[in-house]
């Protein structure tokens, strides 16, 4: 039994708090902080009518104020922090963590505000303290970077000798009816979907323009959808947890809709993260496009479809070429049900939740920064399809990559 501080009160800390409710034999009581304390208050107040869970209490914080954050920490005493609020806060969050000697987890690698920069150096140059401090860091515990990764863990365990190619597929095939709209929060979103692509191949990066390759995939229960290579984070930690890859790569699926607003918006800089002065005051154009847009929050009422995110694997097993796929579906309308949230909001808090389970039962830990396939993968798994998302593997099949 363990008091837990969540850090983020979007579309991610709702589910991370309805799905740490649903444990009150593990997360025996729940600090809900975030910058604006009304959000707090209204997710208690759902969380305790639809849960029944009532040891549960909410305070305002600015998560890039370490006094603040020891403040809080130390009077509420919590064994770990969730951290579900922005990537910005990363090393703050960690600075509060190492100060107070409390455990911490995260969902997404630190990015500084002024450079859409997506490595994990500024969080594994924290091992050293973390390790001396004897507290544990879980870096990117959401589905991508997360489950992804826990995918890939439980391959190279299980399924394979040596794995040699790994495509991270990742598929919204949902529908919220929105002319344009991100699935979480639209800054970070737009940072990372319109940055030159990257992928891992015979030991080096290979830099691609935007959106420059395509692919059409077949996603179970959905069927085909243009799939684009993109760079993602947990690329990074994988290639070198895992060094027999020659090639590792990300594909995202967009719909041409989506792709011709995108193009609007940076053809209009809304995209941009260099601030203009508009009317006597400095604001940052995608910050402002961010307040125009539908919060992601709230998209899930009308969501119908699905999401299905993967691995597509190919190795070798006892001498022989295989290939493996292993994925999770998800339905907008479940995760709506459950958490009043949409799929991406689901898909990503309830990892969140299951990672700090398996820290706080002792099945995940030491001291030290890690990144999730550093850990056991099989409870995981176990606890993850228990909580909502069930996921399936299957070997020797086209894997159309
Ligand atoms: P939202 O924008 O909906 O929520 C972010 C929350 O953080 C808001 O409550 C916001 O407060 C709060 N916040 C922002 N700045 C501060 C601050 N300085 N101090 C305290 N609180 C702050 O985002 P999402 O819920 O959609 O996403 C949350 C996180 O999950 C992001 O880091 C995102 O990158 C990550 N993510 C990871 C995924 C994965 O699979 N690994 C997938 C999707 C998201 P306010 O309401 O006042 O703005």
């Amino acid at each position: 039994m363990s008091k837990v501080l969540i850090i983020g009160a979007g579309g991610v800390g709702r589910v991370v708090t309805y799905k740490c409710a649903m444990h009150p034999e593990i997360f025996s009581e729940i600090m809900l902080a975030s910058r604006t304390k009304a959000k707090c208050d209204d997710i208690a107040a759902a969380v305790r009518q639809d849960v029944g869970y009532q040891n549960i209490q909410t305070a305002a914080v600015d998560a890039e104020n370490v006094p603040q954050l020891v403040e809080l920490i130390r009077s509420f005493e919590p064994k770990l922090v969730i951290h579900v609020a922005l990537p910005y806060q990363d090393l703050t969050i960690m600075d509060a963590c190492l100060e107070t000697g409390v455990h911490y987890l995260d969902t997404a690698n630190y990015e500084p505000k002024d450079e859409a920069k997506f490595e994990y150096s500024w969080q594994w140059a924290y091992q050293d303290r973390f390790r001396e401090r004897g507290i544990t860091a879980i870096l990117g515990c959401g589905f991508d970077p997360g489950v992804t990764s826990i995918f890939t863990a439980y391959a190279a365990k299980h399924e394979f000798d040596e794995m040699h190619y790994l495509d991270i597929v990742d598929c919204n095939g949902g529908d919220h009816g929105k002319a344009f709209a991100t699935n979480f929060n639209p800054e970070i979103n737009i940072r990372e979907i319109t940055q030159k692509g990257r992928y891992y191949e015979n030991g080096q990066w290979v830099e691609t323009e935007p959106h420059e390759f395509m692919k059409v995939l077949n996603y179970p229960n959905i069927g085909a959808r243009n799939s684009y290579l993109i760079y993602h984070e947990e690329l990074e930690s994988l290639v070198k947890n895992y060094p027999t890859l020659k090639r590792a790569r990300f594909w995202m699926t967009f719909g041409d809709e989506y792709l011709t607003h995108l193009r609007v918006i940076q053809n209009i800089g809304m995209a941009s993260i260099e601030p203009v002065v508009y009317q006597g005051q400095e604001i940052v154009p995608l910050q402002f496009l961010k307040a125009v847009l539908p919060d992601p929050g709230d998209l899930g009422e009308n969501y119908v479809g699905e999401t299905s995110i993967g691995c597509r694997i190919r190795g070798i097993k006892d001498g022989q070429e295989k290939t493996y796929y292993i994925w999770n579906n998800c339905s907008h309308q479940h995760a709506y049900d459950e958490t009043n949230t949409q799929g991406v909001s689901y898909t990503t808090g309830v990892p969140a939740t299951v990672g700090a389970m398996m820290l706080l039962k002792g099945e995940w830990g030491g001291a030290g920064v890690f990144n999730v396939e550093e850990f056991n993968p099989d409870p995981f798994l176990d606890q993850l399809a228990k909580d909502g998302l069930s996921w399936q593997g299957v070997s020797d099949i086209d894997l159309e990559l």
